[in-house]
């Protein structure tokens, strides 16, 4: 096939615009990354020879890193599985990573370092070799065919394709580095000691030998004579003993194994010798990846036998709530051609997932108890997959039981976080049941109108702004035996003296407000279940409560947002006795249950209390248009 330029896929050019431009301040990094695609490479192959052992004659797996003074040039290479141009075109043309869109605007927004940080979690792989290259070509040849393909681009667009010759299977990287990379004091990517000292320090542990020519010197008359020597030293990290390792060992590992770009917030090196023998080195990371919330986020663990790689992102090991946990487990119990499909039977894979989740879940209680901190960035970023492993075990008491003790709570004290056991510990005699408040974040929940009592009387409120927090509690029931309360439904109440003797004196109001609490309620009509009055306001007019059974508003406004509007809260409009516009509504009441002035005020009162939740009344300009005539009355 003759040569074709083609365009990269939209996103593909403004994630090259962003690279180009670099804003990656650590130009070393397209090594590691040229490297770690190498090695993968050769993953592939090595698998698929062992079911299709003719693909190729003889496998010897190696990535060589080429400099080249002359032409100003660094290549990569290896012998690994190669692409075909279709996969040329689908790998390295497109990001088929869902969220980029999101992902790219919100770097657009980002302030520099922001940036630096979030590109990060995305990774840019093999896009990398556009921060110190003008121009990159690709050859490759799949393993299995005889036909070569070349791709070529300066990353400004386009590239180009061609069918080239290619003598071995394998994949050849070559950049034409910009000028202040070649011969530069601080970076000289044609220098073979630079490059030594880079795959030393970025690529140590693949797991292939990384090799590179150096000239030995002998005579200065001598032609100096050539040496291969393999860089990388290829011990994996984990078979070395927990005591001679330290932090910055774990942390350059995870940095190279898992394509990291920060070290993690926490490193487990588990090795056990029990009824299954298995090592495990896990972290959890600093930061959620872009797309960890996203149902296209791969989760899983690096699997070995016998240090030998088997297979990466297997999902069997861990429970979807510990999915943020990344790393490898490397057991010799498990054999070298195990298919995905007999390792989620396998009863060795079972024993050592129990036993990691045991680990990590007591790692994770020590954090809470000893570093606060830690466990609240930690918290920050993967809470909600907390969160939502309560919400799955609704059948499964033991992984609530094991988790509740981890869960963190927004309360109204001091707007931190809070244990329930602290909450617990924190409550009243008098209080029998843990308050909490849905709300879009802890400031709407503190203007919520039912909040001003219980500020008053010095009670604590759990925040639920997490969409997600409403079905955990739900799941949860109660804690150490004390139910959870919405200070926002219809059956909200305070268990002691004073407020009983309160709620009895509204009961007694209510009594002879009957007729107007009905026409209220008939003039808004059925958006509302019921009108009542109230003792849980203090200086508000009006508030709204949602009745049981059914979603609160904000979980309404989130199923309306996932384009769900079926799931419906049933509103009950509650109005304050001791208010002045409660004694407004009854001189207007006393014009007729017709009046256009009542039920005006009926209709604008139900909007505000709407307003309130941060719902937007059903006809807003209808709602602007009476509140003008109220400023102008
Ligand atoms: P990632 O490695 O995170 O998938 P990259 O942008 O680095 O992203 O690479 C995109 C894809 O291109 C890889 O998933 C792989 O399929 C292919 N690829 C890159 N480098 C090589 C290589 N040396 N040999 C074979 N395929 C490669």
């Amino acid at each position: 096939m003759s040569a074709e330029k083609m365009q990269f896929q939209a996103e593909t050019k403004r994630l090259l615009d962003l690279v180009v431009n670099s804003i990656y301040t650590n130009k070393e990094i397209f090594l590691r990354e040229l490297i770690s695609n190498a090695s993968d490479a050769l993953d592939k192959l090595r698998i698929e020879l062992l079911t299709n052992k003719d693909l190729v004659d003889d496998f010897d797996p190696e990535i060589f890193v080429i400099p080249d003074a002359d032409t100003e040039t660094v290549a990569v290479s290896d012998n690994g599985i190669g692409m075909t141009r279709e996969e040329v075109i689908n790998n390295i043309g497109t990001i088929a990573k869902s969220g980029t869109k999101d992902f790219l605007d919100k770097i657009r927004e980002a302030s520099n370092a922001a940036a630096q940080e979030l590109i990060g979690q995305f990774g840019v792989g093999f896009y990398s070799a556009f921060i110190v290259a003008e121009k990159v070509e690709l050859i490759t040849r799949k393993a299995g065919t005889t036909q070569g393909v070349k791709w070529t681009s300066d990353g400004a667009g386009e590239y180009e394709i061609e069918d080239c010759d290619k003598e071995t299977h394998g994949t050849t990287v070559i950049l034409h580095l910009k000028p202040e990379f070649c011969g530069d004091d601080e970076y000289d990517f044609t220098d073979v000691y630079q490059l030594e000292r880079l795959i030393k320090k970025y690529s140590d542990f693949v797991r292939y030998p990384v090799k590179m020519s150096f000239s030995v010197k002998g005579k200065p008359e001598d032609t100096p004579e050539i040496e291969i020597r393999t860089v990388n030293s290829m011990k994996p990290l984990w078979t070395r003993s927990k005591s001679e390792l330290t932090r910055e060992d774990y942390d350059e590992f995870f940095k190279q194994q898992l394509h990291e770009w920060e070290s993690p917030l926490e490193v487990f090196h588990v090795k056990a010798e029990g009824t299954v023998e298995y090592t495990a080195l896990l972290c959890i990371p600093k930061h959620a990846a872009y797309n960890f919330y996203y149902t296209d986020y791969e989760a899983g663990l690096q699997l070995y036998s016998r240090h030998v790689f088997i297979m990466d992102k297997c999902k069997d090991f861990l429970p979807e709530y510990l999915r943020f946990a990344k790393g490898l487990v490397d057991s010799p119990d498990l054999p070298l051609n195990i298919s995905r499909e007999i390792l989620q039977k396998s009863t060795e894979v079972q024993v050592i997932g129990k036993a990691l989740e045991k680990n990590i879940l007591r790692q994770l209680g020590k954090m809470l108890k000893d570093d606060r901190a830690k466990y609240e960035e930690f918290w920050n970023e993967f809470g909600k997959s907390l969160k939502i492993g309560v919400y799955n075990s609704m059948f499964d008491s033991k992984v609530k039981d094991s988790l509740k003790d981890l869960l963190l709570f927004q309360t109204s004290k001091d707007n931190k976080f809070a244990t329930l056991a602290e909450y617990v510990a924190r409550m009243p005699d008098f209080q029998k049941k843990i308050y909490v408040a849905p709300g879009k974040d802890s400031a709407a929940i503190e203007r919520l109108p039912q909040m001003e009592l219980l500020r008053d009387r010095g009670l604590e409120v759990l925040y639920l702004t997490d969409p997600v927090d409403e079905f955990t509690i739900q799941v949860l029931h109660d804690y150490a035996e004390k139910e959870f309360q919405s200070i926002t439904r219809e059956d909200f109440d305070l268990d002691d003296a004073e407020s009983q003797k309160v709620k009895a004196e509204v009961a007694e109001i209510a009594k002879s407000h009957e007729d107007l609490l009905k026409d209220v309620k008939d003039a808004i009509g059925d958006d509302v279940k019921e009108v009542r009055l109230t003792s849980r306001l203090k200086s508000g007019a009006v508030c709204l409560v949602t009745g049981e059974g059914g979603p609160s508003l904000s979980m309404e406004k989130t199923f309306a947002n996932m384009k769900n509007p079926l799931f419906k809260a049933t509103q009950i409009l509650e109005l304050n006795p001791n208010h002045a516009v409660f004694k407004k509504l009854e001189s207007l009441h006393a014009l007729g249950k017709d009046a256009p002035e009542f039920k005006d005020l009926c209709t604008t009162l139900y909007s505000l209390a709407l307003l309130i939740e941060g719902v937007l009344p059903a006809n807003p300009a209808d709602f602007a248009g009476k509140i003008t005539d109220l400023l102008t009355k």
